[in-house]
């Protein structure tokens, strides 16, 4: 996954972002002054040194962090990002997000996020897998399929949280696979994982459409960026109905106003590694997708895409964020003026962690699902969080965005002002 706010956003004044975005809705929902203050701080930050095993014989020391936000309405969630650009202010904002994701889909969690600065590209995989190992001893006071689940995030993948479980449970003496999600499936991952984020994209989406009375059958879509959340979201749009009409990916793009034959389009990706090439389709690129003419736009790629400059350009009337932190805040303010609905992430995005607490409950139990009680689960879910962050964006006149955060950061309050200031 790609996820590098930080890098575009501020470095430095990413968690100031996050805490000022907690502060643009305090005063809408009357939080009052200690709960405000209490909740614009991470409740726990761990830093941890990981010293590991290189393939020459050496040792290498590592910074690792993992940091839980708010943990009033159940066990921390959140990934691990393994990225050289990682920093504690950018973990600390990431955590506090996914406090807000998982209070919006109305899951049993809190937020929590690590991270680990290193290379993972520039690492063999013996390397990695020392790392991470340790690094999951380091935090394996903390974490715990009780107390703190992490997940995939930036250049981190089954495989790593396949080592992550096995450690854990090598340290208990027996197998605890509920102490990480997005685990490969011969260990108790989850069906319906992979396309878990894209799905849950369209159902929102779907919602918009009936809210805006507008017709799915035809209607327009384009997409930028072609991997897991935006290639599935292409894939089960187009099954769906909508006509997809331009994508792009890292080299490019590709487009077609009678709508783009997504199956093929998806065999030459994979054929070639790039939907550049394409015959079904004209060549566009990256900057043209977000302004081509249709009615549903999906960043599905970078963060800060949807400026200021070409927000006035956008001729979607709905943008579903697929991506984290798509839109600045700025572009916002000119989307919501123009009429144009953003789902925003924290909603649009919300399938991938709502298919790993689904995860985490079957690792649980021991007992796992059909995909078709997943997708159907997930659709239950998603739908209300549209319905319920619409409610709250009407009845306050003001965007999805901020409507979603009344609604979330309602229900973290109200969870940590009925369990009290312990002693
Ligand atoms: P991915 O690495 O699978 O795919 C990223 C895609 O973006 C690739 O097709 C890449 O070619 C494309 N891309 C890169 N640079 C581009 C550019 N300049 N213009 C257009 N396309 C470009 O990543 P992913 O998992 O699909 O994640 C994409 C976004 O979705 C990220 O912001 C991520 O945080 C977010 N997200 C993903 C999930 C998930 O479950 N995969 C969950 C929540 C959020």
């Amino acid at each position: 996954m790609t996820q590098d706010l930080s890098a575009v956003q501020g470095r430095d004044n990413v968690w100031e972002m996050a805490q000022r975005q907690l502060d643009e809705v305090a005063g809408l929902i009357g939080l009052n002054e200690s709960l405000h203050g209490y909740l614009r701080q991470p409740k726990r930050v761990l830093e941890v040194s990981v010293p590991a095993r290189m393939d020459n014989g050496a040792f290498r020391m590592y910074t690792g962090y993992r940091v839980q936000h708010n943990m009033a309405r159940g066990p921390g969630k959140g990934g691990i990002r393994f990225h050289p650009d990682v920093t504690l202010d950018e973990v600390k904002a990431l955590a506090m997000w996914m406090t807000w994701k998982c209070a919006l889909v109305n899951i049993p969690f809190g937020g929590a996020k690590g991270g680990v600065i290193c290379d993972p590209k520039r690492m063999s995989m013996q390397e990695l897998e020392n790392l991470t190992r340790r690094f999951t001893s380091e935090i394996s006071i903390i974490i715990g399929p009780e107390k703190d689940i992490p997940a995939p995030d930036v250049y981190t993948t089954p495989q790593i949280m396949a080592w992550i479980m096995d450690t854990f449970s090598m340290q208990h003496g027996y197998s605890i696979s509920g102490v990480v999600t997005g685990k490969p499936l011969a260990i108790g991952g989850s069906l319906g994982r992979d396309k878990a984020t894209a799905r849950g994209c369209m159902y929102v989406v779907d919602e918009a459409m009936e809210a805006l009375g507008k017709t799915i059958e035809g209607a327009r879509v384009a997409i930028q960026g072609f991997g897991n959340a935006g290639m599935y979201a292409a894939q089960l749009m187009d099954e769906r109905g909508y006509r997809v009409v331009a994508v792009s990916d890292s080299h490019g793009g590709v487009a077609n106003d009678e709508g783009l034959d997504v199956g093929r389009l998806i065999a030459h990706k994979f054929e070639t590694g790039s939907v550049v090439g394409f015959t079904g389709g004209h060549r566009t690129d990256n900057r043209e997708v977000l302004e081509y003419d249709c009615d549903v736009l999906v960043p599905a790629a970078l963060e800060k895409v949807i400026t200021r400059e070409n927000a006035p350009r956008i001729t979607a009337k709905i943008v579903a964020e697929a991506a984290n932190g798509p839109t600045m805040p700025d572009a916002d303010d000119i989307l919501f003026d123009r009429d144009i609905m953003v789902l925003p992430d924290i909603l649009a995005n919300a399938g991938g962690v709502t298919v790993s607490y689904f995860e985490w409950v079957q690792d649980l139990q021991a007992n796992f699902w059909e995909e078709e009680e997943i997708n159907e689960r997930l659709k239950r879910k998603l739908t209300r969080a549209f319905r319920e962050a619409h409610e709250q964006a009407t009845r306050h006149g003001v965007s999805m965005r901020k409507g979603a955060y009344c609604v979330a950061v309602a229900r973290v309050a109200e969870a940590t002002k009925l369990r009290g200031l312990y002693p």
